[in-house]
């Protein structure tokens, strides 16, 4: 029998019809054997997520405001989704204890956590699967840190012995037995974790999208499903805004070479995407995989004839910007130039500062400071060592009138980031994809 971990966003497991869907999903296949359940996410948009309403009563504990109403809102979502499923559980104790924790001065981490911990049981109860207590399988370190190592050796030794349980997502312990949660979304980073201790044969993330589209559809109407990438495009990716899952959820998995396929509840019978170390480099050759982009950068544009000669020049301004606690995200130069691009939120307050000390660093002829700009990164395992690529991207740029205002090529040649302004951003990222995907 093969192993699939499969995670279930809050969105999936909202109400009692949506943990009916990821009921049917899980039993439709044997394999299905490891579950890690989200908390219940919103049934609308105009809806609160369980979550959220458990940082509140943290919030108005911690002030010393009755929180009774708040918290009866998150019982009620519980006992009506246990009513509704038909369940014989009873989750009374569970929550008049949880509550008592909060109004008692519980830590923040142990309220954010609770949504997860009484989700877990219900979809235990649901499925009739085995409930493991995350808190005595994912472990943190001293500093906060997770412990891969210890998390590894306990978890798949307890996996080892159980066919079929369910994990709640997001929070582990500390070694003093404390709740310590993941950031924000990091369900995702549960199920990565698990999937790796059961060595699993992929890591299924069920979500409320079919996968991972080749750029913003509030930028180019409908596009495409992207069916395979690698987990190196998806980090390009992610790192420049596209997001489906918690970015740190990949390490786990990719450390083990285990495949993330990103599923969707409400369309199961949509393959979604496939995430992967390698995918087959003649197939996708001359073709990009995805484009994503952000707006808010400035560049420093630096000049100096013959800077290309005078020793240090480069490490002269970096020590500028590290003294003034600014890190860049690209460095581009020519013979006599370099820019360097910085995100907003970095510079906030120190522009002026920044350029004085730069001149003063390397006395250039002139320094330049061009705001509101936008980064646009075209990634691709097929446009490395495939020709054309980028006569055809610049080309859609110069045909659409943007203006490039800097370009980057990763050593991987597997990312071109343009730089343009940010009022032509959304007609650039249309350019690029009607040149490489078609309209
Ligand atoms: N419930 C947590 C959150 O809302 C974790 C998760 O859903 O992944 O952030």
């Amino acid at each position: 029998m093969g192993v699939k971990v499969c995670k279930f966003g809050g969105s999936s497991l909202a109400d009692a019809a949506q943990i009916q869907k990821a009921k049917e999903i899980i039993q439709s296949d044997p394999d299905r054997r490891y579950i890690v359940a989200s908390a219940p996410g919103k049934r609308s948009s105009e809806d609160q997520k369980i979550t959220d309403l458990f940082y509140l009563c943290h919030a108005h504990a911690k002030q010393g405001i009755a929180f009774d109403e708040v918290f009866k809102l998150i019982a009620d979502r519980y006992q009506g989704i246990v009513a509704d499923l038909g369940l014989d559980l009873d989750l009374t104790a569970h929550l008049e204890k949880t509550q008592q924790d909060i109004a008692a001065g519980a830590s923040e981490d142990y309220a954010a956590s609770r949504g997860e911990f009484l989700n877990g049981p219900i979809i235990a109860a649901s499925l009739g699967y085995e409930f493991i207590d995350p808190a005595e399988v994912i472990f943190f370190d001293g500093s906060g840190r997770f412990d891969a190592e210890k998390t590894q050796e306990v978890l798949s030794e307890r996996l080892s012995k159980i066919e079929r349980a369910v994990v709640p997502g997001f929070f582990g312990s500390l070694p003093d037995g404390q709740i310590k949660t993941f950031s924000r979304g990091g369900s995702d980073i549960t199920g990565a974790i698990v999937a790796r201790a059961a060595g699993a044969d992929v890591y299924e993330n069920w979500t409320d999208v079919s996968g991972l589209l080749r750029t913003d559809p509030r930028i180019v109407d409908q596009p495409q499903t992207i069916d395979t990438l690698t987990y190196r495009e998806l980090r390009e990716l992610a790192y420049m805004g596209a997001s489906v899952m918690h970015d740190e959820a990949i390490f786990p998995v990719r450390a083990a070479g285990i495949p993330i396929n990103i599923r969707n509840t409400n369309a199961p019978e949509h393959p979604g995407t496939l995430i992967v170390a390698q995918t087959d480099a003649q197939v996708s050759a001359g073709c990009i995989t995805g484009i994503a982009g952000r707006k808010d950068f400035t560049v420093l544009a630096i000049e100096k004839t013959l800077m290309n000669t005078e020793m240090g020049f480069g490490r002269r301004i970096l020590e500028v910007l590290e003294v003034n606690g600014v890190s860049f995200e690209h460095m581009p130069s020519g013979i006599d130039t370099m820019s360097i691009v910085i995100a907003d939120s970095e510079l906030e307050g120190k522009v002026n500062k920044v350029v004085e000390e730069i001149k003063m660093a390397v006395k250039p002829d002139n320094v330049s400071v061009y705001p509101n700009m936008a980064l646009i990164a075209t990634v691709g395992q097929g446009m490395a060592h495939s020709l054309g690529v980028s006569a055809k991207l610049f080309g859609s740029l110069s045909e659409a009138g943007v203006n490039i205002r800097m370009i980057d090529q990763g050593s991987s040649e597997m990312n071109i980031i343009v730089g343009v302004e940010a009022s032509d951003f959304e007609k650039a990222v249309q350019a690029i994809y009607a040149a490489f995907v078609g309209a």
